[in-house]
């Protein structure tokens, strides 16, 4: 009998986690430790040399947060993971392996408002500047690029909701310009969208929201996708140079397709320092474990939420892919064929103040920022998450004063209704 390949559920409870080596515990412990004893002298040696791959020291790599990479390559079909404090974390390392000052790298507009502050403003500090495309443009990446950039930055579900990336069409020109794509994946999750199968480099994620899916843990990873040459244009020093650090080892020389997730935990995370806590792995893990029966709950009470605005007299427009009259739809069957995920924008008639006493209106949705939570939330970005934005940039980003954001939760579909009923009636 030929050998199954595992299925996502499969892969969801069992990958990354083989019973405990040393108790047996059936459940990958909480390692809380901050370091650990070495067998000789020889093998301390090695391990500070990269001889040999062995723990160290919980801030570079924890036997907890290994599970949570194991388990989220597989389900990525990645090659290496590398888990740390916080999706910010997880773009800061991976801009930190690839970019030099004075670099830029070309991002799609329609992004996390978090992303677009972290982009804009903090990232000019170490000298790397964000050159803004159109998601909706392919053309617009392609009049981006030049001879400094480095990468193209997208998500593949967009915030602040309800937009599909054409994510092979944007890999193409990422690969024509010889640079690497990274996909954000935190709101379609790879139960609903596996983006290296599409031509994706690197896949990133905010464990915080659906991946760990209870909102009780920070946490973030980074996906190697293994199918990027590091060396081939010699733009990445970091990977194809000799490192002063490592006794001039280099990096993709010598551990090839999971050369940039080393180099993010050994350079990166060594350096920079954020790294997930023990007992945030571990709820993270327990999480995913029912992450596929999750996204499917959230996205059927999704695309139920938004048919119903769709016909509420108050509602102007809902924009959700699910919805078979959307703009979105057709990248919605091709990337994310289970669902449209279950963050999703709709515009209120009453405009800025409609919004607003939405928001204060809602009995059993919780007013708050946040996404992936199994109960649903509801915010008003104009006046809360995108604030920081001038009035163009919110049009931009989707995030007009009438619009109202939905995370759908996994409560009976009826209550969600209820709730929003009465607060926008
Ligand atoms: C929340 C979020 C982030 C940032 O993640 P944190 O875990 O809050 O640091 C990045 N991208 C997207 C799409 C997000 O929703």
């Amino acid at each position: 009998m030929a050998e199954r390949t595992p299925g996502f559920d499969t892969l969801a409870l069992h990958a990354g986690q083989a019973p405990d080596p040393a108790t047996g515990a059936r459940i990958t412990p909480i390692y809380q430790t901050t370091a650990y004893v070495f067998n000789d002298v020889q093998h301390a040696s090695d391990l500070f040399a990269l001889r040999a791959f062995g723990n160290i020291y919980t801030r570079i790599m924890n036997p907890t947060q290994g599970a949570l990479e194991g388990k989220v390559t597989a389900l990525e079909g990645g090659t290496a993971s590398l888990a740390v404090a916080s999706g910010h974390a997880a773009q800061l390392l991976a801009f930190h392996t690839i970019m030099q000052p004075g670099d830029e790298f070309v991002a799609a507009r329609q992004l996390y408002g978090g992303s677009i502050n972290q982009f804009s403003h903090s990232f000019k500090s170490f000298g790397w500047h964000v050159v803004w495309a159109d998601g909706d443009d392919l053309s617009s990446f392609e009049k981006a690029i030049s001879p400094k950039t480095k990468a193209i930055f997208i998500e593949s579900l967009a915030n602040p909701g309800g937009r599909v990336m054409d994510i092979a069409g944007v890999a193409k020109i990422a690969q024509k310009a010889g640079i690497p794509l990274i996909v954000d994946n935190t709101m379609a999750t790879p139960y609903l969208c596996r983006p290296i199968e599409h031509g994706a480099n690197i896949v990133l994620h905010s464990l915080t929201k659906f991946m760990g899916g209870h909102g009780n843990s920070m946490g973030g990873v980074l996906v190697d996708g293994g199918n990027f040459d590091w060396s081939k244009s010699g733009r990445y020093p970091l990977l194809s140079e000799p490192n002063g650090s490592y006794h001039g080892l280099k990096l993709h020389e010598t551990f090839g397709n999971i050369a940039f997730a080393i180099a993010a935990r050994v350079l990166g995370l060594r350096d920079l320092g954020p790294s997930i806590a023990p007992l945030n792995a571990f709820l993270i893990l327990t999480g995913m474990e029912t992450l596929g029966l999750r996204m499917q709950r959230h996205c059927d009470n999704a695309l139920k939420v938004a048919e119903w605005l769709s016909k509420h007299p108050n509602v102007s427009w809902v924009n959700y892919a699910g919805l078979p009259g959307d703009k979105y739809h057709a990248l919605q069957k091709k990337y994310c064929p289970r669902g449209a995920g279950a963050v999703f924008t709709f515009g209120l008639k009453g405009g800025y103040d409609a919004g607003v006493r939405a928001v204060s209106s809602v009995k059993m949705l919780s007013h708050l920022a946040n996404i992936g939570d199994t109960r649903s939330l509801i915010i008003h970005p104009a006046s809360t998450t995108h604030s920081q934005l001038n009035a163009d940039q919110l049009k931009l980003a989707g995030a007009s004063p009438d619009v109202v954001r939905l995370s759908i939760g996994l409560e009976d579909v009826e209550d969600i209704i209820a709730d929003l009923d009465q607060a926008i009636s």
